[in-house]
C-alpha cells in the first residue's frame, strides 16, 4: 500500500470507494514518514492497508444502510406469519 515516485514514498488509500477520495497521503522522504502523515490525517489502519478519512466515512455509511436495510426486510411481510406457523408446530408437539 506504499507507493514510491522518485524516492518519495506515500500511502495509497486501500479502498478508493469515494468519488473523493484523495487516493493517496502526501509523499514523504520515508515509509515512516509516509504512514506518520496518514496517521496524523486519521486515516484508519484495516490492518492490510489503510484508509482514507472520505473513504471510511462511505464505508461506514453504507454499512448503516445495509444494517437499516436488513432490519426494516422482514417487516415488509406480514409479522405474524412465522410466529403463528411456529405456535402452530408446537400445539402439535403438545397434543
Ligand atoms: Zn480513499
Amino acid at each position: 500500500m506504499i507507493l514510491q515516485k522518485n524516492d518519495q514514498y506515500a500511502v495509497e488509500c486501500q479502498t478508493k470507494v469515494s468519488q473523493r477520495c484523495l487516493q493517496n497521503g502526501e509523499y514523504c522522504d520515508s515509509e515512516e514518514d509516509a504512514v506518520l502523515w496518514v496517521e496524523y490525517e486519521c486515516w484508519i489502519n484495516s490492518g492490510e492497508g489503510w484508509i482514507c478519512t472520505t473513504c471510511h466515512e462511505k464505508i461506514m455509511n453504507n454499512l448503516v444502510k445495509k444494517r437499516y436495510q436488513k432490519e426494516a426486510e422482514p417487516k415488509k411481510r406480514d409479522p405474524d406469519d412465522g410466529l403463528n406457523s411456529d405456535l402452530e408446530k408446537g400445539i402439535d408437539t403438545v397434543l
